[in-house]
């Protein structure tokens, strides 16, 4: 049977290539437990004294051992994302998350005695022909070195780790449990912030601006207690960076992510300036819903009026948008679907959202959906698959170790992928009102990427800025810096509502991971420069594509998309990237108008 013959409610995940129960799964954790420390038992203490081959080895078994810890990982994690309620997968995922510390903890000297080697030992291992498939990835480890503190040191900082959580904790829990009285059109309920906030995208515009207030107004009581929270975790970081020697706050962020500090600022910069593309469409929207000036609570309004898609139409969708451009990605799309590699409809009981995880070389990776017919589910599927295929080429041809890139180069195969399936679709379709609907949404989603995580990454300089010059974060002043940040960007094509100074308390990133949200401003960017390189020759640009999926986390972003001629740290380079948004500005125009008339 072909994957378009295959009915929706017949596509489920068959875990049994990951393992065959939950008694199987916890004999093999206590096996691998048990490999793992006599692994340790066998090369702790001795790294300083291995030669090339015998390093080879050692990181060889590792990435063996890691990917049956992957294995394990994956199936307990799945069979929680099938029944987050049944107590076999609770317990096993409770079993699972011990014995994964445990070996953890079993393998954590290796990384240790990594980066204590000095710099000419270090050097001999990774010239050795051997190390090659391993070099950047353990390269990338030992740039930490100057950052790391003495043992007992860092022991004494792991020992505040709770403390620190607790301060988290207790801002999530005042953001969770925030209920607003609202009336949605059935009588006043209590709604979360992410209810309030689903209504955004709803064509009724009394119900738009009735959420906004409702959500400030809730959110206004609770600003001091989620600033005293912040106020704690920036100073918190701004001391730690200064024991360990960190010249400004984004650079423990950037080197994770592999980005250096220029190429960061020379992308925000490109971002700022390119503003004025965004209020161009604010501004269209506002003459498209019949209004002078939108308000915050137009912002996403819905434009045009989208179509259902069936199972059937996605898969036809996906399948044909990847062959158009590389067969080889159609190909992996379809032996996952006829492998039981992907979960297709919503279910009791089931996860929400939609994910792809990799599992490991020899197993394909596993695809969750929550398809209900909506134009942006077909999206989400493309988005998925551009996540599978990146997966599957690069474990095709790296080590386990060395497949995974960073968060910013990891939303890039994605966003390609869904920019393929949207132009197919584009192409394809006759219906005005779902062309108008799927322009203008790939518009906004960029903007929200580009536009929006730039404007939080900026407020979050600023408030390190200040915190770090001895003033405190109280909530007025957050509230200002919020207020100031987003008025560059929205200038004067969109009112804000006063409320909207509170904007900044909820936002999850600015409490776990400090500069988080400038990765999908960077994925985007990327896509759309990699898109515009597409369209200018198709047929030079797919094998050289093919390659930067095959090498996943093998170089640096810098590196894998140097073969395009994209200098990241050249201005040019991102004010290229906006040349391309804005052109899609002007489709979602067009078609928005037509679809109008
Ligand atoms: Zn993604």
């Amino acid at each position: 049977m072909t994957s378009t013959e295959l009915r929706a409610e017949d596509i489920r995940w068959d875990l049994t290539d990951l393992c065959s129960g939950a008694d199987e799964a916890r004999a093999e954790w206590t096996a691998l437990v048990e490999r793992a420390q006599e692994l340790a038992s066998r090369y702790r203490g001795r790294i300083a004294s291995l030669d090339g081959t015998a390093f080879r080895t050692l990181l060889d078994e590792t990435d063996e051992l890691e990917q049956e810890l992957s294995r394990l990982q994956v199936y307990s994690y799945l069979r929680l994302s099938m029944a987050a309620t049944e107590v076999e997968a609770n317990d096993l995922a409770t079993f699972s998350r011990d014995r994964a510390a445990e070996i953890e903890n079993a393998l954590v000297f290796l990384g240790l005695e990594w980066i204590a080697l000095d710099d000419d030992r270090a050097e001999e291992l990774l010239a050795s022909a051997e190390v090659a498939p391993y070099e950047h990835k353990l390269r990338v480890e030992r740039e930490e070195k100057p950052y790391v503190l003495t043992e007992a040191e860092e022991q004494a900082l792991n020992a505040r780790r709770p403390t620190v959580s607790a301060w988290q904790a207790l801002h999530d829990r005042h953001v969770s449990t925030l209920e607003v009285p609202f009336d949605a059109g059935e009588g006043v309920q209590p709604h979360t912030i992410s209810q309030l906030l689903s209504y955004l995208y709803r064509p009724d515009r009394d119900i738009r601006l009735r959420a906004v207030t409702a959500l400030y107004e809730g959110l206004a009581p609770r600003t001091d207690v989620l600033a005293a929270a912040y106020d704690a975790l920036v100073g918190d970081r701004l001391s730690i960076d200064r024991l360990r020697g960190y010249a400004n706050p984004m650079q423990p962020t950037n080197m994770n992510n592999e980005l250096d500090d220029e190429t960061v600022e020379a992308m925000m910069a490109a971002t700022e300036e390119a503003h004025p593309i965004a209020r161009k469409w604010l501004q269209a929207k506002a003459g498209l819903l019949g209004l002078d000036k939108l308000e915050l609570a137009d912002q996403y309004a819905p434009i045009g009026e989208a179509r259902a898609f069936n199972w059937p139409e996605a898969v036809e969708i996906v399948d044909s948008s990847f062959t158009r451009f590389a067969p080889r990605l159609a190909e992996i799309f379809r032996s996952c679907i006829e492998a039981g590699h992907v979960d297709v409809l919503p279910r009791p009981g089931k996860a929400a959202g939609a994910y792809c995880t990799s599992v490991s070389k020899t197993i394909l990776p596993y695809v969750l959906m929550n398809y209900t017919e909506r134009l942006r589910d077909v999206s989400t599927l493309a988005h998925e698959f551009g996540h599978a295929t990146h997966n599957v080429l690069a474990l095709e041809q790296q080590t386990w170790r060395s497949h995974r890139t960073g968060i910013p180069m990891a939303e890039v195969p994605s966003t390609f992928a869904q920019a393929l399936a949207d132009d197919y679709l584009l192409q394809n379709e006759t219906d005005p009102g779902t062309r108008a609907a799927l322009a203008a949404d790939r518009l906004e989603n960029a903007f929200a990427a580009i536009f929006r995580q730039t404007v939080l990454a900026r407020f979050e300089q600023r408030a390190y800025a200040l915190r770090s010059d001895g003033r405190s974060l109280a909530a007025e002043r957050l509230n200002e810096l919020w207020v100031d940040e987003n008025g560059k960007y929205y200038g004067d094509a969109l009112v804000m509502p006063e409320g909207y100074a509170y904007g900044w308390s909820y936002i999850p990133h600015f409490i776990h991971v400090r500069f988080y949200t400038y990765a999908y401003s960077f994925a985007q960017l990327v896509a759309l420069l990699l898109y515009r390189r597409y369209r200018q020759d198709a047929e030079a640009f797919a094998p050289k594509y093919l390659a930067l999926l095959g090498a996943g986390g093998s170089a640096s972003p810098a590196d894998l998309v140097a073969p395009f001629g994209l200098d990241l740290r050249s201005i040019e380079t991102w004010r290229e990237a906006f040349a391309e948004l804005d052109a899609l500005r002007e489709d979602a125009d067009t078609l928005a108008s037509q679809a109008a008339q």
